[in-house]
């Protein structure tokens, strides 16, 4: 079922899940141990990240580097149709465009659609590693935007290749990515805006937020889409922090304030229990507090801490 099909069918909150595929060489059942507890809340759907491939130097036996292209966690599109065969959930894939060629993305999608996928969330991705900014891949997309608008137009059956007549029209519900405390490349918060409603104008269904971990951006990021004209649902992404080296590592990475009481707190944990206990506890007030302001639907990163985010929905369902 699509995502919007959810959300005007549901009596109550919605959860749902993110997941990482695993590292090459790791074995699936490493998302089934993280997923198994937390089907207990019948999460409604599970997106699953895609990772671009990236460069990197090996070393040969001659003692000279070489440097080959390696995609560390393949498998999105099979963890997806692995996810709705086991579970009997909606699994969700990211699209990105770093790195893909629209021919691929089209074969992607196609492949998608024969395994009966009803969503997609469309991103640019990050600047590869060895980057300093985006680069799109030369036959690829630059923005997001631009994902959107090909799966709109694979939507109404229009393939790269025009003498494909009386295509099969995909149904793809679209979502895409916004970022309460703005993109860190955009130059201010209504530059960002401004793209973001691009997107949904294009046909984005839904919007899925970045982390954030004090409320006060979300619902401030909401009445700013609302008086902007961006009128779709907007999902909250919720992680729990656990640890003090996520003090300063998540603020840079995903580019979020992380609240001075909750850094204060954590800063003086003396153990891991601690830490995710700190952590729970402070996922659990905002959850509580978005559930109060009807945010539509809880929507948890379980990258490393499935067990927090199960705590967390014990004691709130
Ligand atoms: P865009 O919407 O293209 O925006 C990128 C920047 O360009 C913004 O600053 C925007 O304001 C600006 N912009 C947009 N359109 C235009 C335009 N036409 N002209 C000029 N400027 C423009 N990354 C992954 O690699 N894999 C994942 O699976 C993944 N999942 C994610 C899930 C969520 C919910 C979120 C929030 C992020 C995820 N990311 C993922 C990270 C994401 O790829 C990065 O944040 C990336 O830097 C931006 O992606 P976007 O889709 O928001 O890009």
């Amino acid at each position: 079922m699509k995502v919007t099909d959810l959300l005007a069918n549901s009596k109550g909150p919605i959860i749902s899940l993110e997941i990482l595929p695993p590292t090459k060489g790791k074995s699936i059942e490493s998302i089934y141990s993280h997923l198994d507890p937390l089907m207990e809340f019948k999460p409604a759907f599970v997106n699953v990240t895609y990772h671009r491939a990236e460069q990197v130097m090996k070393k040969r036996a001659d003692g000279s580097f070489v440097q080959v292209e390696i995609r560390k966690r393949p498998g999105t599109v099979s963890i997806c149709a692995a996810i709705m065969n086991k579970y009997k959930v909606e699994a969700i894939p990211h699209l990105i465009c770093g790195g893909f060629s629209k021919e691929e993305t089209e074969n992607a999608l196609i492949d998608l659609n024969f395994l009966g996928v009803k969503n997609v969330l469309a991103l640019r991705g990050d600047a590869a590693a060895n980057e300093k900014f985006f680069t799109a891949h030369p036959h690829g997309h630059r923005f997001a935007e631009d994902l959107v608008k090909q799966v709109v137009d694979l939507n109404n059956g229009k393939y790269i290749e025009d003498d494909i007549i009386d295509g099969v029209k995909t149904d793809f519900c679209i979502g895409v990515a916004g970022y309460p405390e703005k993109h860190f490349e955009s130059p201010n918060v209504d530059a960002d805006l401004y793209y973001l409603k691009r997107k949904v104008d294009l046909g984005a269904d839904y919007i899925v937020t970045q982390m954030f971990f004090n409320n006060a951006h979300y619902y401030n990021f909401v009445n700013r889409c609302r008086e902007n004209g961006i009128n779709v649902p907007i999902l909250t992404g919720l992680k729990p922090l656990t640890n003090k080296k996520q003090m300063s590592i998540v603020p840079s990475i995903f580019n979020v304030e992380v609240p001075q009481d909750l850094y204060n707190e954590m800063m003086r944990s003396t153990s891991a229990d601690a830490g995710d206990k700190i952590g729970e506890e402070w996922l659990y007030q905002q959850c509580k507090d978005l559930l109060a302001n009807n945010a539509p639907v809880l929507h948890f990163y379980t990258l490393g801490k499935p067990m927090v985010i199960y705590n967390v929905l014990k004691r709130l369902f």
